[in-house]
């Protein structure tokens, strides 16, 4: 087996939200954010149970109103991993998010009022152990900050987070993480890493309003690889304008890639070329579809045929790699069999299952 090259990550401190950690030695998480009204507290259940089962760490709920922040606690009741409360302008939903068991509020504290506002808030925080996201975007960065800058730069969203820190530090609160993000890429990277000269909390990294499934992976994938390369981020989300079921999906995969996780199917599939033989696009589909729910760390290599086929499928965990008509299946570096190809899906995964088994 190769060595796996490492990254290495910046220190930071660590934060606790609810059961998982932040910062730290912590493992990068992933989170993602509901898009159903919050106070419909079974479509918001019912979709943060579908991300849990897709890897999802922690939920964040927006909390516009008292009924989303009421709904906190009923929802708390019916899901399995820690819920933040994302919060704007009014303290009173902060407050009421912390008392209905939000395990971290994403606020703002230079737009949720003047500092007795914001006291109380760090005040329930502190009384419940929990910490606070100071979420700058630069769509909504502080009016003085704008004019002094002239556009939402990377410098200009780090004075905007300094600033929010330094109304959290003042109130002796440093049970802090931070977000800056820009829906341009590079303003996003140059922020973060201006931001990690200055601070060691630990971030959350994104890149806002990144756009539609396909563009905003890979804007969300080259912006939080090259910050995650860098050794910056402690927990990402992928913004994606659809189902943030995809979010957790792309984030685990980006996650994966760096070998900052190991977790579920590790898929090497070729892309195909003239000398492949077999219906090879259709069955790494159908093998990426049958193995999403698994969670063990596996690596599978559906490949079309004997030019990279059996190098990297013996290099797998275990795979396939396509002939004419026929398929050899590879398992732990040797070939286990051949079969005919309309079979080798279903004997690669009930190999795979069997072999989880094994493994056990
Ligand atoms: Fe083409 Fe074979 Fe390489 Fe797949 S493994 S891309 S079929 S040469």
């Amino acid at each position: 087996m190769r060595e796996k090259y490492l990254i290495k990550r910046r220190r930071t401190k660590k934060v606790y939200v609810g059961g998982i950690g932040i910062g730290g030695d912590f493992p990068v998480t992933v989170q993602s954010m509901t898009n159903t009204k919050t106070h419909d507290v079974r479509s918001t259940v019912n979709q943060i149970l579908s991300l849990e089962e897709a890897g999802c760490d922690l939920v964040r709920v927006a909390v516009p109103d008292t009924a989303a922040a009421e709904a906190i606690a009923e929802i708390k009741k019916n899901i399995h991993i820690p819920l933040v409360a994302d919060i704007h302008f009014d303290y009173r939903l902060a407050l009421e998010a912390v008392k209905n068991g939000a395990d971290k509020v994403r606020i703002n504290p230079g737009n949720i009022g003047g500092l007795d506002r914001i006291r109380k808030v760090v005040e329930a925080a502190r009384e419940r152990r929990i910490p606070i996201r100071i979420g700058v975007n630069s769509g909504s960065l502080e009016r003085d900050i704008l004019d002094k800058y002239g556009a939402p730069c990377a410098e200009a969203l780090v004075e905007s987070a300094l600033r929010n820190v330094s109304i959290l530090e003042g109130l002796d609160f440093g049970d802090i993480v931070i977000s800056i993000k820009s829906s341009d890429v590079l303003t996003t990277v140059r922020a973060y890493e201006l931001l990690a000269q200055k601070v060691d909390y630990p971030f959350h990294l994104g890149v806002t309003e990144a756009g539609t499934k396909f563009s905003g992976t890979v804007k969300s994938s080259v912006g939080l690889g090259i910050l995650l390369y860098e050794g910056i981020g402690d927990t990402i989300r992928v913004s994606l304008t659809g189902d943030p079921v995809d979010e957790v999906r792309a984030g685990k995969e980006i996650l994966k890639s760096l070998n900052l996780i190991e977790s579920g199917v590790n898929l090497i599939s070729c892309p195909t070329c003239g000398r492949c033989e077999i219906d090879l696009i259709g069955m790494a589909r159908e093998v990426e579809d049958k193995l999403k729910d698994i969670k063990r760390p596996i690596k599978v290599a559906v490949m079309g045929c004997i030019v990279n086929g059996p190098g990297e499928a013996r290099e797998a965990d275990i795979g396939i790699a396509g002939g004419t008509g026929r398929v050899a299946v590879f398992k732990k570096g040797r070939i286990l069999k051949t079969v005919p190809a309309s079979e080798a899906v279903e004997v690669l995964i009930s190999e795979i299952h069997k072999m989880l088994e094994e493994d056990k």
